[in-house]
């Protein structure tokens, strides 16, 4: 049985960035109290999961790298007590650059509490589109940063951000080029979305015409991967690419359908064939956990046609559909069932089988979106 993997959920972050739509608290005066109620959930499904063991741990947000190095090793402490944790388990932090700024020891620090993974959200190394973003940090910043985690990780991933208004391929060299030159071991490149709620929307959906053209954002993203290849780079999933053994292990859970188990608020679970979800809102957090009730908003078991459905939109994201486990989770046929689809793709090159994977091709990638829902 593959192993599983374990999410944190940090809310908090200093500022709201103009195009983030998440749940997140600037308070960070409640950072403690959020802190040990999060060990109290941690704590509670102790002995529940002893069937599974973990080899990836996950500290997402939010900022994560707004805690403490003692914090993480007391979570990444509390964890060890009460599930079933490998040695050698991949432990990530998401990181802001701006909070390691004029305090380099915490890089070091948080390699000596147990992360060997550090993936910094560095969005551009273009300053004017950093502020356009209202990041905190500056390229400058986000370079210095990358340059000293060096010395404590051999596994460290950047976030980049693309279509901005305006932007040019020109634009996008100048960020892939520094990324290549950094020599990061993991690139996640994502396009700007105007998520409705944010400020950038409001700004934005004023005028007749915003966001990127269709044609120019594939431009941009056969650019990214172009370029990244080029580099040493394997396109692992559609926004993902990696150096050689360098693949989010805990993110591949996600797309190959492994369990995993979520902690802190709006964190998601998914054991077998259930999933369940926390409460959004860290005030009906806290009062759950402060009374020792588990704070899950919202769980059901999935039907065979929701697991067909997620092994499809999630396998054909990154290594492709595998067909036995497609078969093994709900009895369906994949080849069988998709038949003309899988070979109307096959010919136009837009997807391949190899043993038991059905996968999209480079080509396929590019226009993932049409194919999903056109033919799934
Ligand atoms: S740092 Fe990340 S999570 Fe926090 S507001 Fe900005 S985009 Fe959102």
């Amino acid at each position: 049985m593959s192993k599983s993997g374990i999410y944190i959920h940090i809310p908090f972050c200093r500022q709201k960035c103009s195009y983030c739509d998440f749940y997140l608290i600037t308070n960070t005066k409640i950072l403690d109290k959020f802190i040990a109620n999060l060990l109290t959930e941690i704590s509670l499904y102790s002995g529940l999961l002893k069937a599974h063991s973990f080899d990836s741990i996950f500290f997402g947000g939010g900022t994560p790298s707004l805690l403490t190095p003692g914090q993480v090793e007391q979570i990444i402490h509390t964890l060890n007590r009460n599930f079933n944790i490998s040695f050698d388990a991949e432990i990530t932090i998401e990181s802001n650059p701006e909070d390691f700024k004029y305090d380099f020891s915490k890089l070091r620090n948080y390699a000596f509490a147990g992360i060997n993974r550090i993936s910094f959200g560095i969005q551009s190394f273009i300053n004017e589109e950093l502020k356009f973003l209202t990041r905190l940090h500056t390229a400058e910043t986000g370079i210095s940063v990358i340059e000293k985690a060096k010395e404590y990780y051999d596994n460290i991933s950047i976030d980049l951000i693309y279509s901005l208004p305006g932007q040019k391929i020109s634009d996008i060299e100048k960020s892939v080029r520094k990324a290549i030159e950094l020599e990061v071991d993991h690139v996640s490149a994502y396009t700007l979305i105007y998520e409705k709620e944010t400020r950038l929307y409001k700004e934005f959906s004023k005028r007749t015409n915003y966001g990127t053209p269709e044609n120019i954002e594939r431009e941009f993203y056969d650019y990214f991967t172009i370029r990244l290849i080029e580099n040493g780079f394997k396109h692992y999933e559609i926004s993902n690419y990696a150096k050689e053994g360098k693949e989010s292990r805990h993110n591949k859970k996600y797309w190959e359908y492994d369990d995993y188990i979520g902690f802190g608020p709006s964190s998601h679970s998914k054991i077998k064939n259930k999933r369940w979800s926390n409460e959004r809102n860290i005030i009906k957090y806290n009062i759950a956990l402060k009374n020792s009730i588990l704070p899950i908003a919202e769980e059901h078991y999935l039907s065979n046609d929701e697991i067909a459905n997620e092994l499809i939109m999630l396998g054909l994201r990154a290594k492709g559909v595998d067909t036995i486990q497609f078969k093994k989770l709900t009895g369906i046929d994949f080849i069988e069932k998709y038949n003309d689809s899988i070979s109307e793709l096959i010919t136009n090159r837009f997807a391949e089988i190899n043993g038991n994977i059905f996968s999209l091709t480079e080509k396929g990638y590019s226009v993932s979106d049409e194919i999903l829902s056109r033919y799934f």
